[in-house]
């Protein structure tokens, strides 16, 4: 059978991608594998943002002239192309947000508020990102919920067992991400999905590091909020959206009030609130942004997904296999279930050291604690190294930067 992999043309994907071609301290061609933070821009997607300003730039919605049209039409597409991408079942079921981040605050701040009462509880994971902790935290705060924790394994695997053993009647909502952003693991949504729904629970998932590298359907892994940001899916910053099923939707009160999200204002009656997903979005949405983040769905979905993943797969095996040969080298996450990210900590080498000084051979990677300080701590450290993939990357390149990894230590040990 052919290698599905080789059909992917590597090579003209990056030449869509003009940062790709720059060269860093003197002459090193730089080697982006800091895809987890933000992903690069192609080129239809810089040139649909450039599009939008020299031809059709208009507020939208109120608008009855031709640009507001026209700017209106390509925002309710790019809400459209969401949908389809997600595959969500109604297009109100998407609203778009600044990104990840904001989407769960929505969350919290929507239904939590309206559907939480002192002593139910959230559940999350130990492997969320700060975005995914912090907002239950503040509810908790403000509301007395309890938030539980789903503890993860030293692989890096959530523990299933203990995950079905912390319902309780009081269990509401679980909040988990999809992908780690620190470890790479992936997780059994549909399979956490059915427990939470088993228990009378919602599940909302944190889909911020799993859209850009394998298909999600929504509707297939039955969950009730999904949220992602557009500069991970080799979109613009400042843009993400919220899936979430429309009765609940329907029934959640709004979170920030202004133009946009109302059906009528009176200073007599009052205000009466427009229907989803209108009234989650008050104020001038990111325009430009939803239609580059259209552009780039459909630059990625064009490439096909079962080929992005294999590709993907194939630089995390590469980059695997050559890291292990490294004396006092530790992959920290190592689930059998992975995409794009790989973690590490090397014996007697400060871990900001070396993004430092790999960063003088062109090579970007992430240090720190990836916003996931509870995981790191559990796993005894304060910051990992780490590596991560998009479907440009070249084998090529995870050799330049094993071979960079491999010099740096030798300069610091
Ligand atoms: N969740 C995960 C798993 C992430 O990796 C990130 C960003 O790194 C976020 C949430 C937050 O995304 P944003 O900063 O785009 O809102």
């Amino acid at each position: 059978m052919m290698d599905s992999a080789l059909m992917l043309d590597v090579d003209a994907i990056r030449a869509q991608f003009p940062i790709l071609g720059r060269e860093l301290h003197d002459g090193k061609p730089l080697v982006y594998l800091d895809n987890a933070a933000t992903t690069q821009t192609p080129e239809p997607v810089l040139e649909a943002w450039n599009d939008y300003f020299r031809r059709y730039n208009a507020n939208i919605h109120r608008g009855l002239h031709t640009l507001a049209d026209e700017a209106t039409a390509a925002f309710e597409q790019a809400r459209d192309t969401v949908r389809e991408f997600l595959n969500a079942a109604r297009v109100e079921e998407i609203i778009f947000t600044r990104g990840t981040t904001e989407a769960i605050n929505l969350v919290a701040n929507t239904w939590g508020r309206a559907n939480l009462r002192e002593g139910d509880e959230v559940m999350i994971s130990a492997m969320e990102h700060h975005s995914n902790i912090v907002p239950w935290q503040m509810l908790a705060t403000s509301l007395g919920i309890t938030v539980k924790v789903i503890p993860v394994d030293q692989r890096g695997v959530l523990d299933m067992q203990a995950y079905q053993a912390l319902f309780t009647e009081r269990t509401r909502l679980v909040a988990v991400t999809h992908v780690s952003n620190a470890l790479g693991t992936i997780n059994p949504i549909r399979e956490m999905a059915d427990i939470a729904h088993d228990h009378g629970a919602l599940i909302l998932v944190d889909g911020a590091q799993a859209v850009a590298h394998a298909r999600v359907d929504v509707t297939e892994m039955d969950v009730d909020f999904y949220a992602f940001s557009g500069h991970k899916i080799y979109g613009p910053t400042g843009i993400g959206a919220l899936y979430g099923r429309y009765e609940l939707l329907d029934a959640m009160p709004p979170w920030q009030g202004g133009g946009e999200m109302i059906s009528r204002v009176s200073f007599d009656d009052g205000t009466t609130f427009a229907a989803p997903p209108h009234k989650f979005e008050a104020g001038t949405p990111a325009i430009a942004e939803a239609v580059a983040l259209d552009r780039a769905i459909r630059w990625l979905t064009s490439l096909h997904f079962d080929l992005v993943s294999d590709w993907e797969q194939r630089l995390l095996t590469h980059a695997t296999e050559r890291m292990q040969s490294i004396d006092g080298l530790s992959i920290i996450g190592q689930a059998p279930e992975k995409c794009g990210v790989i973690s590490f900590v090397v014996e007697g080498a400060h871990s900001q050291d070396i993004g430092l000084l790999i960063d003088q051979f062109g090579v970007a990677i992430r240090t720190g604690h990836h916003c996931a300080q509870p995981l790191l701590r559990s796993f005894g450290l304060d910051a990992t190294c780490r590596a991560s993939f998009g479907v440009y990357n070249t084998l090529e390149e995870v050799d330049a930067f094993v071979d960079a990894l491999e010099r740096v230590l030798a300069m610091v040990r």
